[in-house]
């Protein structure tokens, strides 16, 4: 009896997919090449996919979970649950036009043509914003279709803008967020929901240390107060004597969030020898 996991074989998910099953504790063998693997310490059996295959292979049930993007999961429409969001692949849809026009919202789009591969999310935020245009749905290299005079608009995923910027475009609408998610199958059994429930539990506390940092410090005895009160701990703060009279070691975990803001109180108060350490795994 194995869970199996559906990831993409070759693209922007798939190191990190790979990265996040290993610090997970499980071991996939190199799957170069590969259709599907079996990992040597867990019951998972992995079949790398496109990444627009995926949804309906979990669907189907032929895999009992994947990981994919948001993104292509709001796009097909399929009836499958989102178990987790994982933290990477990180990008967004977004709509674009030439540097040079005047863009003053989403009304600037009515009657244009605006080509995308996202047809469905992009038809469903036109309407909300009560915008009649022409989508053309092409399947790649959408940013040229304003160049070649394909479209007046185009909506794309875009991370950094770059791709964007060296094709003439602009960003000037986001239409959706989107990140990595694990999805189960509406079909998945009770055996494989077991597995999946000791996958989850792993994948929490990866991520949840990703999120956290390990901080000690030494602190002058008189200002221990005022320093534990700015460290939030687990439960409270850990404090430790120094050998050198008066001082104490004080260890605790942060957010990353508020991470700088602490610091800097922590050194206000008189904090010195400040270390943050990455935390491995973390169990709450
Ligand atoms: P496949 O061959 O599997 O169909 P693909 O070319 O459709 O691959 P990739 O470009 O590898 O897909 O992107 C996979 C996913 O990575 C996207 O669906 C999206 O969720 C995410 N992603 C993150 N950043 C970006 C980006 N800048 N451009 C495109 N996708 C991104
Ligand atoms: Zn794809």
């Amino acid at each position: 009896m194995k869970l199996k996991i559906a990831i993409q074989k070759s693209g922007r998910l798939s190191e990190d997919s790979l990265k996040l099953l290993k610090e997970c504790g499980i071991d996939i063998p190199n799957g170069t090449g590969k259709l599907k693997t079996e990992a040597s310490n867990f019951p998972l059996e992995t079949f790398f996919l496109r990444d627009d295959d995926i949804p309906k292979y979990v669907e189907d049930g032929v895999a009992d979970i994947g990981i994919v993007g948001e993104n292509v999961l709001l796009e097909q429409k399929v009836a499958l649950t989102t178990v987790q969001k994982l933290g990477f692949g990180k990008c967004r849809l977004s709509l674009a036009v030439p540097k040079g026009v005047d863009y003053e919202g989403v009304s600037y789009l009515a009657g244009k043509r605006i080509a995308t591969s996202y047809p469905t999310i992009l038809q469903n935020y036109l309407a909300q914003h009560n915008v009649q245009a022409q989508i053309h749905e092409i399947s790649g290299s959408v940013e040229i279709a304003p160049s070649i005079g394909l479209a007046e608009a185009i909506c794309d995923l875009v991370s950094s803008g770059s791709t964007l910027f060296t094709n003439g475009l602009k960003e000037v609408d986001t239409v959706l967020k989107s990140e990595a998610v694990l999805v189960a199958s509406p079909k998945i059994a009770a055996p494989q929901e077991a597995l999946l429930k000791k996958l989850v539990f792993r994948m929490n506390a990866v991520l949840k240390a990703k999120r956290t940092k390990y901080i000690l410090l030494n602190a002058p005895n008189d200002q221990l107060d005022e320093i534990c009160r700015v460290l939030p701990g687990m439960k409270s703060p850990t404090v430790l004597p120094l050998a050198m009279e008066g001082w104490s070691s004080v260890h605790s975990v942060l957010n990353e969030d508020d991470f700088w803001d602490i610091i800097e109180n922590l050194q206000a108060k008189g904090a010195e020898g400040i270390l943050v350490v990455p935390i491995e795994k973390m169990i709450v």
